[in-house]
């Protein structure tokens, strides 16, 4: 049986990715109708501290309802913190971890590289140890972890088979200063928790999949497939984002408009006015 998910933050709106992205997820387990007989999961992602505004979760129910899909909800990721710290003591025990006491600037001037996500850890604490006394996240030491895994490969349903690479993504965060968990490390528990089969997700997302990879092999966990979405775009081309003022959904359905109607169109590749489907490459 196929389960798929949909893991919005409760840090800002849905938009017409989200909607999107909750519709192709949808689909691939439940079909169109409702009928395929797979499971589609709602996750509420709410550590993200400060920037979480529980009361969203409530209208994000009414978006997806608006939308005619049906889900089955999963406990919030603020309900599954013991998880993470269990989580993380197996991998201390394995000696993949490390603290890093550096700020974004400490980073920013010690990196030669950037990345998807901005300059690339370049390891200071791993070589030189953290600074006494400061606040700590933890970090994945990469080599070392594919030393004790071995070669690993996952699978996407459009880019097909994948190899992890050897090449440092810069020793990921697992646990933040401010949070027990990372998002790589909290998605990775949970969708194992949660029995999900093929996490769909957007494009955006394509890069981190690797250290979900390596995070299931040290944990021993289900290894599912994945489905990378394209993103939907604006006039820029760039991603959507509320903050670059992209529409609300929940103005749509607040002003009255017929969801259902929606989500057939988006399903037809009709999209709203000004926004365009990410070219098929990755
Ligand atoms: N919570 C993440 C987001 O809203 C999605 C995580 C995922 O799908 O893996 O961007
Ligand atoms: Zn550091």
């Amino acid at each position: 049986m196929i389960v798929t998910r949909f893991a919005p933050s409760p840090n800002g709106p849905l938009h017409w990715g989200h909607a999107y992205s909750a519709i192709v997820a949808h689909d691939l387990a439940r079909g169109s109708d409702g009928g395929a007989g797979g499971k589609f999961l709602l996750r509420i992602e709410d550590i993200d501290g400060p920037r979480s505004q529980p009361e969203l979760a409530e209208e994000f129910r009414r978006d997806l309802e608006w939308l005619g899909l049906e889900w089955n909800e999963v406990p919030a990721q603020g309900t599954r913190l013991a998880r993470y710290e269990e989580a993380l003591a197996a991998l201390d025990a394995l000696g993949v971890l490390y603290p890093c006491t550096c700020t974004r600037a400490d980073i920013a001037a010690a990196a030669s590289e950037i990345g998807p996500e901005g300059p690339i850890y370049p390891g200071t604490c791993r070589l030189r140890g953290p600074s006494a006394g400061a606040p700590a996240a933890l970090r994945l030491d990469w080599a070392k972890a594919l030393e004790i895994t071995g070669p690993l490969s996952w699978e996407d349903d459009a880019a097909g088979d994948q190899p992890v690479a050897q090449a440092a993504p810069g020793d990921p965060v697992l646990r933040r200063k401010d949070l027990p968990a990372s998002y790589h490390l909290a998605v990775t528990v949970d969708d194992a928790a949660d029995g999900v089969t093929l996490v769909t997700r957007g494009r955006d997302l394509f890069h981190a999949t690797p250290v979900h990879r390596v995070l299931q092999a040290l944990l021993d966990l289900p290894v599912p497939r994945w489905h990378h979405h394209p993103l939907l775009l604006d006039p820029e081309g760039r991603k959507l984002a509320k903050r670059r003022g992209s529409p609300a959904i929940a103005d749509y359905r607040t002003a009255g408009e017929d969801g259902r109607a929606w989500a057939d169109r988006l399903r037809d590749r009709a999209w709203p006015t000004g926004i365009s489907l990410q070219k098929a490459h990755i």
